[in-house]
């Protein structure tokens, strides 16, 4: 066993850092390491497609689709990325498309997406959850009806994050409502300019706009745009939820975090024994939250298969995350950007809003536990 990186892998985190520290304005006033905000819009897609220029967002793919095989590296970038808020990784077309095409996909489908998403050209948005369907995902009624050549959609998803800024969005349709639950959903992708689609905003709890509703009105997509097979694709969205690898985006961000509490608490002299009991506390949670995440890509590198590290890295991370800034700043930690007396830019009352999100997002704690307890310990549902 060797707990080190290889010299190539640190090679690899110094130079994604000098990339990011070169081209990052001084005054880069993201908070968000995944949210393209209208403000950093221009700049983040530019530098998506720079960062698609040298490889870095293929890195985990198979080499015959021009990756270099090497989710070490991905998650070193993710990391460094999430660190310095620069979300230049798109989380669904690089994290969620690209591996569902690569496993469950058909050549026209791969030849068509890959490079768009390589190259960093697009984004895309995922449409799984409805009004009346989140944690129990099979229960969606967004409707698809086979035709001849194309699928006629109707309904309704909710929660589509970036959806307003996505250029396509993948799917999941019950398009047989006879059968079983399970056995009547087709996955499919749509361009977000398909006639038909449209989008609302949600505002959610930090005041951002990222969420949306996204309306589905008589939307013809067409039939090469099924990914796997008809009434067969719960199978796809199950595959395409084990791709949400390692964590290292919480990571990067807890990281950031706690160097910039460190750094406060030097400055502004806070000495108070509690204080830094409650930042050591933080120092090992965060030296357990990398060995989850890297531990993670690691057996992802080596082929390994494996249930319990996602959802423990998940549950692990965005549960801690929360109340740091709170506890350390106290009061000045609820003050927001733009108050004269606000510390550090106003992040630890954002994220400790953000955190929220996440114990949500991707799946909520409470179904990561779940998970832990049935597929890991083995527990009876
Ligand atoms: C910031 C953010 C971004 C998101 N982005 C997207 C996106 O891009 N695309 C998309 O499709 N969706 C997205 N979602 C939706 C997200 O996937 C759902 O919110 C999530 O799956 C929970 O579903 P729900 O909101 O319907 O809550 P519900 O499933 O109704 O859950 C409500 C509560 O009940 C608990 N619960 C439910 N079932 C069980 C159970 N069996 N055992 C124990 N407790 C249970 C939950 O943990 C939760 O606390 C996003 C959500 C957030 C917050």
């Amino acid at each position: 066993m060797d707990f080190r990186f290889t010299p190539e892998e640190e090679a690899f985190r110094q130079e994604v850092r000098d990339y990011i520290t070169n081209v990052l304005p001084p005054d880069w006033p993201a908070l968000d390491p995944i949210d393209i905000s209208p403000e950093i819009n221009d700049f983040v897609r530019q530098q998506m497609k720079v960062v698609g220029a040298k490889g870095w967002l293929s890195l985990s793919w198979p080499k015959e689709h021009g990756g270099r095989e090497d989710p070490m590296l991905d998650t070193i970038l993710q990391d460094e990325l999430a660190y310095y808020r620069l979300p230049v990784r798109d989380v669904q077309g690089v994290g969620n498309v690209a591996p569902t095409l690569i496993h469950f996909g058909n050549d026209e489908q791969r030849k068509h997406h890959l490079p768009t998403i390589a190259k960093g050209e697009i984004l895309w948005c995922q449409g799984y959850s409805e009004p009346g369907a989140g944690s129990d995902l099979a229960g969606l009624s967004l409707r698809a009806v086979p035709e001849d050549d194309h699928f006629t959609v109707n309904g309704q998803k909710t929660w589509t994050s970036f959806a307003h800024q996505a250029d396509w969005v993948y799917f999941l349709a019950r398009s047989n409502p006879d059968a079983p639950r399970h056995q009547g959903i087709t996955f499919l992708l749509a361009d977000m300019r398909t006639p038909g689609i449209s989008v609302n905003p949600i505002i959610d709890i930090t005041g951002n706009h990222t969420l949306n509703e996204t309306f589905y009105d008589n939307v013809k997509v067409p039939r090469e745009n099924m990914v796997g097979e008809l009434n067969r694709g719960w199978y796809v969205a199950v595959g395409l939820l084990e791709f949400e690898r390692s964590g290292a985006s919480y990571l990067g961000a807890s990281r950031r975090l706690l160097e910039d509490l460190v750094g406060y608490a030097a400055d502004v002299g806070l000495r108070h024994p509690l204080l830094r009991k409650r930042l050591a506390d933080a120092a090992v949670e965060l030296e357990v939250a990398r060995w989850l995440s890297y531990r993670t890509a690691w057996m992802h590198q080596h082929q390994m298969g494996y249930s319990l590290e996602p959802p423990m890295a998940k549950v692990f991370m965005t549960q801690r995350a929360g109340h740091l800034g709170m506890e350390v700043l106290g009061l000045h930690g609820q003050l927001e950007r733009g108050s004269p007396c606000v510390p550090l830019q106003g992040s630890v009352a954002f994220l400790t809003q953000l955190a929220l999100r996440e114990t949500i997002l991707a799946g909520t704690s409470e179904i990561q536990r779940m998970l832990i307890a049935t597929r890991g310990l083995g527990l009876p549902r």
